[in-house]
């Protein structure tokens, strides 16, 4: 049996174009190309936590291919086997935490919120055996989860190195999980 461990900000929800919008910021994705896009602007982690508050998080727009990577994982292994596990912000955006879990009630329903993690430990301790699957966006994250025994797709973004698949990404996801993960 197969089971997802799917991450949320930058595979499903749009957290690059919400943090933009909440700092007065232009956003241009294909321009966001690292992690720490916030240093161009003159800010630290500790401004843009400030913006992040619980309304901030419920109200984050999805990926515009949000919903249909979403559908695809559902449709390949069935809901019981998706468990939606995301980072907090900063270990203090205790926002996070609430605002995330009523993104997921508001936006794909009650029965995801018992399968639903928010942490500031390392995603690599859901990685019990190969098929255990990672989607996520951050490559420390793939390679943690690999090291621990898990399978990982990097999925693409600006900031990783599979960006040229950034308008072609459920393809790529649904290529790698039929046939075969590298
Ligand atoms: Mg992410």
């Amino acid at each position: 049996m197969k089971r997802i461990i799917l991450d949320m900000d930058g595979v499903i929800v749009d957290w690059m174009r919400g943090i933009h919008k909440a700092m007065g910021w232009n956003y241009v994705p294909e321009n966001e190309t690292s992690w720490t896009f916030y240093k161009n602007h003159g800010v630290t982690i500790k401004d843009l936590e400030e913006k992040c508050s619980h309304g901030f998080w419920c109200r984050l727009p999805w990926m515009p291919d949000g919903v249909e990577i979403f559908n695809l994982l559902e449709a390949l292994y069935g809901k019981e086997n998706i468990y939606l596990v995301s980072h907090q912000l900063t270990p203090t955006n205790f926002g996070g935490t609430s605002g995330k879990q009523s993104w997921v009630l508001k936006e794909i329903g009650s029965d995801y919120i018992n399968r639903l993690f928010v942490t500031t430990a390392s995603k690599s301790i859901f990685a019990c055996d190969k098929d255990c699957i990672l989607v996520d966006d951050r490559p420390e994250n793939c390679d943690e989860f690999i090291a621990a025994g898990g399978s990982a797709i990097l999925v693409p973004a600006y900031h990783n190195k599979n960006r040229d698949w950034c308008n072609q990404r459920v393809d790529f996801i649904e290529e790698r999980l039929k046939y075969g993960i590298k």
